[in-house]
């Protein structure tokens, strides 16, 4: 008996499998009959931002140069088709930020109104790594290659899908809905973001706004959860120097500079920085617990326990490193220098750490805690720059509730998260001017082809980006258009 059935599975799964072929991906959303229709705009925009993206990806912005206005004028060539008038800023020569508006009112209310953001530039590439051309935009097996795929050209291409959906469907709306195409992300922002922040606030100033760096993480074919980063740590470069005698090598000195550094990062890199939760940590790994396995959902569950957290960090820690550094301030020592020949005892040693505070922490405190640490009087810290602190975005307000019931229609079952970066954005920059900026990258991703962000091959699944489409659309369309 037992062979029969086999074959009959067999065949079953022969045909269930074949009958898949050339069929788009599912990730957990409903049947398709109680799914609410795509509008014929969107399905059709879907389309045309695929080729936009292999385009934009064409277009080299490595940062530096950035050479962004290049694809700035990409975009402003494809909105002006749609009729749809657009501004270009310059920061310096070829670089600054794209800006366009479908208004509501003949009166523009910045208050209430949507900015939809990305940046235009990339991280540069090892090309020897990569099995396509970079930015050749190549498509294959049914993934979108090319540096900017998922950072951020896929964001830049669906916000411009969705831009124009919007238009060409003609729709009143009740809010004025921004689109923003910006600079020199990858390199601080100077030349993008905080120009057009400081230089032309008039432009681009909202309420609300939608970014890059959350996630929509897929596992095992189905949306696991939606991650929408409300908040992000602060980013500190601390220089730690040792001086001392310089001198010939032949006649060691005690106060050599290059052991009292190394002595010195050897204890700092030890030092675990306390566990510390605020409203976006907590609501992450309380939502978090329920879609993990047993052991960890239950440690997860623990973290605020007043006998097992110390346990439940410990073990939370250990399973991911980015848990790990949503739980404290962290220290990553980065670079180093010293000497300036083999047989010279250098006069001074020199140490950069990368510090990523919780927001609200103070760096005078930690590099106070590293000096008491170290407890060498060789050996002083000096911190570069002065990090901005600003309030995380609200998990209450309209739009995040809208992402909500949006995500809960599209994918049921997968939580929506409050995420707080590890990494920066230029997020910060609005939430500075009290914007509820949240971030969404809205392609269902796994987390294997999450970490080709910034590394080789990256990629963005055909799938992925027309349903991230129909999802941003879903969101923006039921936040902005009136009733
Ligand atoms: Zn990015």
């Amino acid at each position: 008996m037992a062979r029969p059935t086999t074959r009959i599975m067999l065949l079953l799964l022969l045909i269930v499998s074949f009958s898949c072929v050339g069929k788009a991906q599912n990730f957990g959303q409903p049947p398709a009959s109680q799914q609410v229709p795509v509008p014929a705009e969107v399905a059709q925009a879907e389309s045309d931002a695929l080729g936009w993206l292999q385009n934009l990806i064409r277009i080299n912005t490595t940062n530096p140069p950035g050479n962004e206005l290049v694809a700035a004028k990409y975009i402003a060539g494809i909105l002006d088709h749609e009729g749809i008038r657009s501004e270009i800023f310059e920061s310096t020569p070829g670089r600054g930020f794209l800006v366009a508006r479908l208004s509501a009112n003949a009166m523009p209310n910045p208050s209430t109104a949507l900015l939809l953001m990305a940046h235009l530039d990339v991280v540069g590439v090892d090309k020897t790594k990569w099995t396509v051309d970079p930015f050749g935009g190549v498509i294959q097996n049914g993934y979108l290659y090319g540096r900017g795929a998922i950072d951020d050209k896929g964001m830049l291409a669906a916000n411009l899908a969705v831009f124009v959906a919007l238009k060409r469907s003609g729709v009143r709306l009740n809010r004025d809905v921004i689109f923003l195409a910006e600079g020199d992300e990858e390199a601080g922002g100077a030349e993008g973001m905080k120009f057009a922040v400081d230089k032309h606030w008039d432009k681009i100033a909202a309420g609300f706004a939608i970014n890059e760096g959350g996630t929509v993480t897929l596992k095992n074919g189905k949306v696991q959860y939606i991650g929408v980063q409300a908040s992000e740590k602060i980013t500190y470069n601390v220089d730690v120097i040792a001086t001392g005698t310089s001198g010939h090598a032949s006649i060691p000195r005690a106060d050599n500079p290059v052991a009292h550094l190394s002595a010195a990062i050897a204890k700092i890199s030890t030092y675990e920085t306390p566990v510390q939760f605020n409203s976006v940590t907590r609501g992450y790994f309380d939502g978090l617990a329920a879609v993990q396995d047993e052991d960890t959902g239950k440690w997860m569950r623990a973290l605020e326990s007043s006998d097992r957290a110390e346990h439940a960090a410990k073990y939370i820690s250990s399973v991911n490193p980015m848990w790990s550094a949503m739980l404290r301030d962290t220290i990553s020592p980065t670079m180093l220098q010293a000497g300036i020949r083999v047989n010279v005892i250098p006069g001074e040693a020199r140490a950069v750490l990368n510090i990523r505070l919780l927001p609200g922490n103070m760096i005078d405190t930690l590099v106070a805690k590293l000096r008491q640490l170290v407890n060498d009087p060789e050996v002083r810290f000096e911190v570069e720059n002065s990090g901005e602190q600003a309030p995380s975005s609200s998990l209450t307000s309209d739009l995040y509730k809208t992402i909500t019931q949006v995500s809960a229609r599209e994918f049921p079952g997968a939580p929506v998260l409050p995420y707080m970066s590890t990494g920066g954005t230029d997020s910060i920059q609005l939430r500075l001017r009290s914007v509820q900026a949240y971030g969404l990258l809205p392609f269902p991703i796994t987390d294997e082809d999450l970490e080709r962000m910034h590394a080789d091959n990256e990629r963005i699944s055909v799938d992925s980006f027309r349903k991230g489409v129909e999802y941003l659309y879903a969101i923006v369309s039921d936040f902005s258009v009136a009733k």
